[in-house]
């Protein structure tokens, strides 16, 4: 098995809230509430849930975009929950991000030249002027634009070419591993098939890894290997992806997988509308975070938070109704 080039454990990412309301302080957004998981090198591991979640804030936090409030993130070997900005300098070489909108992320008074250059100078990367060029041309070919785009500007470009230079800049580092968040909801439904291809693509080409955000349950299924569904700051389930999507175990899996269209007229799915909305993380439910919605629901889900549960390898949900002992206490009762 591939070695782990990531592993995250009981990762917490609480926000105060600004502002004081006339009871007292506003409390504490539990965005990531004790996330743990790993990610084995060259692999596309999948995030999906609906907005509001947490993933992007997973995401963000991860590359210590976002502080992190508890918790330990191992990249490469590398324990860096507690860097600072001078410490995590030298780790943007090793981990990368690429942003859902890709015209905000990108400097509207830069070039795509200095946009791209900009990390190999920052690193150090090209020797001379020359071999910036150099560089700089060939990452624009890799993703599919030409070298005279480099004396363009952002506003210059259609949506799918500038998620492309977003990715020419990640790249420029020469990443081990790669966040992409939400990298195609923004672009129409042609383009995103080009610019995930480009990405399974370099992920091949270049031994990339990828965690790859998204709400959309049909683009994580077309790139991933293995998938973690959030719910509230937490996964509910996770695991392998073919064993996800044949044989869903949580009820918000099974609900979300319900929703997806399938091509072949012939199969029928019956769709499971949860009731509600996700509920507020800055007060979240009780027990199972996911009693309020959910179909299957349980006495003791409204007060004990579910353990993790593996019911085969590589398949792990967080639900009582996998609880063997649960299931012996209900047959002697
Ligand atoms: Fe539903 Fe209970 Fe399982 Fe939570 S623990 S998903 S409420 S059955």
């Amino acid at each position: 098995m591939a070695k782990n080039i990531l592993e995250v454990e009981d990762l917490k990412i609480y926000y105060p809230l600004a502002s004081e309301t006339f009871f007292g302080k506003g409390g504490v957004v539990k965005a990531v509430d004790g996330v743990t998981f790993d990610i084995r090198e060259n692999e596309v591991f999948g995030i999906v849930g609906e907005s509001g979640c947490g993933k992007s804030t997973l995401g963000r936090g991860l590359c210590r975009l976002d502080p992190i409030t508890e918790g330990r993130v191992v990249l490469d070997g590398q324990d860096i929950s507690k860097f600072d900005r001078k410490q995590m300098r030298p780790i943007r070489k090793t981990i990368q991000m690429i942003f859902q909108d890709p015209y905000a992320s990108l400097n509207p008074r830069m070039s795509i030249f200095d946009i791209i250059a900009e990390p190999i100078r920052i690193h150090n990367l090209a020797k001379n002027d020359k071999e910036l060029e150099e560089r700089v041309v060939n990452l624009l070919r890799r993703v599919g634009l030409d070298a005279y785009h480099a004396n363009r500007y952002p506003h210059e470009f259609s949506g799918g070419q500038r998620q492309r230079i977003g990715i020419a800049r990640a790249l420029a580092v020469e990443p081990k591993l790669i966040i992409a968040d939400e990298p195609v909801s923004a672009l129409d439904v042609s383009i995103q098939a080009q610019v995930l291809n480009l990405l399974n693509e370099l992920k091949k080409d270049l031994n990339l890894t990828y965690i790859f955000i998204a709400h959309d349950l049909s683009v994580v299924e077309h790139i991933s290997d293995r998938i973690g569904v959030m719910y509230l700051g937490n996964f509910v389930e996770a695991g392998d992806k073919n064993k996800i999507y044949k044989n869903p175990l949580h009820p918000y899996t099974k609900a979300l997988l319900s929703a997806v269209p399938i091509a072949d007229p012939t199969v029928k799915r019956k769709r499971i509308i949860l009731e509600g909305s996700i509920p507020s993380a800055t007060n979240p439910p009780s027990g199972c975070k996911f009693h309020t919605r959910c179909p299957k629901r349980m006495p003791i889900c409204e007060t004990v938070a579910p353990q993790r549960y593996e019911p085969s390898p590589d398949h792990y949900v967080y639900c009582h109704l996998y609880d063997d002992k649960l299931e012996a206490q209900a047959a002697e009762s």
